[in-house]
């Protein structure tokens, strides 16, 4: 808004922990005298011919403002209800899922130094949905790779290392297997190296990288990896696994070609939602990847410092689930003192 200097931002605060945790980004934004004027979203489903789709203002809401932050949102339980996180990546077009995963200073976890940075395919692969029983006890299921996902993906994930300086890009596969569908990913890659000649392409199959991975993570600190769904979904919870040892911790961004939704990576925590003791840092990591894609670089610094001194700081600063005695509130306080 140019009358206010404030960029305004859907908030799709989600169930279960979610009211919590949002509340508690709102507050850290509003200490951080961050330029943005929050819009309330509600995405609560609606079925139309029993197919789950997003009540039409909130659509409407997204596509005007390009961006959303997004809490957890809880899937129905019953026949037939898609969940809305894919209902979302669909109605959004959102082909790419950056998922970093990085070990949080100073808080012990199995591995130390650990700062992956993995983009998942998110539109299509063995996600297409496309199986059907071919006669009884044999079944068909389809993965299908098109040179148009894997170009929009793979051009983002040159443009992403080139953003944030790594100098090699890694695609993961299984072309020796997938001979066809994972060669065109590769075979694609390669085609669009010559337009980002400053990034080094590389290519390594997913056994060797999950063997990498597990023993030697550092080995990926100057990579970004980028790979089709499947691989991508198992990988993404390795790494966040090996970074800090829970999803919990784990921010996220959807990319979309128009629209980007940014997202903490955990669930809405029914158990103990409600109760003040949900941790908030992966919604605020995701927060503060918002910041930076909209540019506000040195507000998300100050805030990804602030949340990360405040957890190094010991266990009477930390939430439960990292061993702590923190409730929600008391963290989201001891953050603002740290800004
Ligand atoms: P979950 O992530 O909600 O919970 C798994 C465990 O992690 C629980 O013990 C929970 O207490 C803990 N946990 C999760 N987030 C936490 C936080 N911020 N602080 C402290 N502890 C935290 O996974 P689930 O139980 O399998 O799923 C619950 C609901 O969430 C389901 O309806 C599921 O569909 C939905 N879900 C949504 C998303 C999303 O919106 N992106 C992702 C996963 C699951």
């Amino acid at each position: 808004d140019p009358a206010t200097g404030k960029f305004t931002v859907p908030f799709i605060e989600g169930d279960g922990v979610g009211p919590e945790i949002s509340e508690s980004v709102k507050k850290i934004f509003s200490a951080a005298k961050v330029p943005i004027e929050w819009v309330p979203c509600d995405v609560g489903p609606i079925f139309v011919n029993g197919q789950t789709t997003i009540p039409e203002p909130a659509v409407e809401l997204i596509n005007k403002h390009l961006i959303a932050l997004k809490g957890p949102l809880a899937t129905p339980i019953g026949k037939g209800h898609r969940s809305l996180n894919l209902t979302l990546r669909k109605t959004f077009n959102l082909f790419a899922n950056v998922r970093p995963a990085r070990s949080i200073p100073n808080y012990k976890s199995t591995y130390e130094n650990v700062d992956l940075v993995l983009i998942r395919e998110n539109t299509e692969g063995e996600y297409s949905g496309i199986e059907h029983v071919i006669t009884p006890g044999v079944i068909q299921s389809i993965k299908l790779i098109t040179r148009e996902a894997t170009e929009r993906v793979v051009r983002y994930a040159f443009e992403y290392t080139q953003a944030i300086g790594r100098p090699r890009l890694l695609v993961i596969h299984k072309s020796t297997i997938q001979r066809m569908a994972d060669g065109l990913f590769v075979k694609v890659a390669e085609e669009l190296a010559s337009e980002y000649p400053d990034i080094k392409l590389e290519t390594e199959i997913i056994d060797k990288s999950i063997l990498n991975v597990v023993s030697k993570p550092e080995l990926y600190s100057d990579a970004v990896s980028v790979c089709p769904n499947l691989y991508g979904d198992i990988l993404s919870d390795l790494n966040s696994g090996l970074s800090a040892g829970s999803l919990g911790l784990t921010p996220s961004a959807n990319i979309g070609d128009k629209v980007s939704i940014f997202e903490a990576v955990h669930g809405s925590a029914p158990d103990i939602a409600g109760q003040n003791k949900a941790n908030p840092t992966a919604l605020l990591l995701s927060s503060v990847m918002m910041l930076k894609h909209m540019g506000l670089d040195e507000h998300a610094n100050k805030i990804e410092n602030a949340v990360l001194t405040t957890i190094a700081s010991g266990s009477e600063n930390r939430t439960a689930d990292l061993s702590g005695t923190a409730s929600t509130s008391s963290f989201t306080e001891e953050v603002i003192q740290r800004l």
